[in-house]
């Protein structure tokens, strides 16, 4: 098999928000970086409400307002009996178009030197007799060649292979997999381009929640999240049909885009690092486990990665430890919230219709209708534990 006419330093697989960033990282440090993507259009197709909070853009990237649909101004959450959390916060965040951003930090990195490929597929990995990797097996149009380097960056997203041929097994079993169904639609009645509202019922999405995020003033991104560890057979997207009725009634905007998808559980540090791969976002399961965000996740894992290179690189030993502060850094930076999240998770499972009333009820009596200018999701769960101390006995199905 022919090799590629230049060997890299890294080579990054998927440009996704996670790959695009360690491009942008690795080839910005000067590293001869490949950036991979099987599909023609950067950011299609795309599966995902495109919602990210303003640090988790800000923190990793300066925001070009071409990527921005709409900026969030307050958020809202309905109880199954109709109570409301109404959140204002004058720079919540953003609802993305994903694939002006994608293409964006693409664009980036191919300005700092990083060679980008398209309809390209990652077929394999080469590992050395060490089990060290040295090259990524691709296909582009019925050529296969070989593209040689020192570091792999798996951003190959929730179905990521370069994981599993790395020799992680990141299959997880379906309870730790929520499933999703998405429309965008236009024409959406009542729709307020600043606000984005959140459903939580369980018989409407059990062990999930149904969204509206606006992109713009007459379209929207209306989907479902589900956990099936609740909601046994019940599916996604005919769950989001019964949702659009009581959201909309009559008045049904018109559908432009269908999407399904799944959501992977958050695992810990364990599917971040074998060898000389350094895997990042979906693949390495790094979401959120209440809200399923993983864009942010994406991007500070994807940068951490990229930095990593680079300093493993700059040593210029081989010295595979190095790699080690790759997911040292990013549990540091995002660990203890996400772990938080996870253990949220299940309490969340299990909470009942009165669970949800009491919870939205009572944090909307603290936070209803003022300016909340820093939301921790922290303090929102002790509130809420606060407010309803019988969640407690949900507890104890908390795994620690
Ligand atoms: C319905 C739904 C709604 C969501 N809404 C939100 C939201 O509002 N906010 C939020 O923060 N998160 C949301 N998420 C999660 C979010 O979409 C992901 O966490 C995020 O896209 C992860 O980014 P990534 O870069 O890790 O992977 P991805 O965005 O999945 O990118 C992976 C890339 O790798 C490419 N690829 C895969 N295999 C190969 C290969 N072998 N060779 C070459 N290229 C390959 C893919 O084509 C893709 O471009 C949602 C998810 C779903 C399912």
């Amino acid at each position: 098999m022919p090799v590629s006419d230049r060997d890299y330093d890294v080579v990054i697989v998927g440009a996704g928000p996670a790959g695009g960033l360690a491009a942008i990282t690795t080839a910005r440090a000067g590293l001869r970086t490949l950036l991979v993507e099987k599909h023609a259009v950067i950011g299609e197709p795309l599966c995902c409400a495109e919602g990210i909070s303003l640090c988790g853009l800000n923190d990793n990237i300066p925001v070009d307002r071409r990527w921005i649909d709409a900026d969030i101004e307050r958020c809202v959450l309905y109880s199954p009996g109709g109570r409301q959390l109404r959140l204002h916060h004058p720079d919540a965040g953003y609802v993305l178009s994903r694939r002006r951003f994608e293409q964006g930090l693409v664009d980036i990195a191919a300005a700092h030197g990083c060679d980008v490929v398209t309809n390209t597929e990652a077929t394999g990995l080469v590992a050395d007799d060490g089990g060290r990797f040295r090259g990524v097996r691709l296909q582009e149009n019925g050529r296969a060649y070989i593209a040689g380097c020192a570091v792999i960056i798996a951003a190959d997203g929730i179905e990521s292979m370069v994981a599993r041929w790395a020799g992680l097994d990141t299959l997880l079993p379906t309870d730790r997999l929520d499933s999703a169904a998405q429309f965008l639609f236009s024409g959406v009645p009542d729709l307020d381009p600043t606000r984005m509202e959140f459903y939580f019922d369980t018989e409407i999405a059990p062990g999930g929640y149904a969204w509206v995020f606006p992109k713009g003033e007459d379209l929207a991104n209306v989907g479902i999240a589900l956990a099936p560890a609740v909601a046994g057979s019940r599916k996604a997207m005919p769950m989001l049909r019964e949702f659009m009725k009581r959201r909309f009634g009559a008045a049904a905007p018109t559908p432009l885009k269908r999407t399904v998808g799944g959501i992977p559980e958050f695992c810990g540090r364990k599917f971040m690092l074998k060898q000389n791969v350094l895997v990042t976002g979906d693949a390495a399961r790094l979401l959120d486990s209440i809200t399923g965000a993983g864009i942010a996740n994406a991007l500070w894992s994807g940068r951490l990665a990229g930095e990593t290179a680079v300093e493993f690189l700059r040593d210029g030993r081989g010295d595979l430890s190095i790699l080690k502060r790759y997911p040292e850094r990013w549990m540091a930076a995002r660990g203890r919230q996400m772990r938080y999240f996870l253990w949220a998770r299940q309490i969340f499972l299990r909470m009942s219709n009165a669970d949800l009333d009491a919870v939205i009820a009572a944090t909307g009596a603290l936070y209803n209708d003022q300016t909340v200018t820093a939301i921790d999701p922290i303090d929102v769960i002790k509130k809420a534990l606060r407010a309803r101390p019988s969640l407690l006995r949900l507890a104890r199905h908390v795994v620690w």
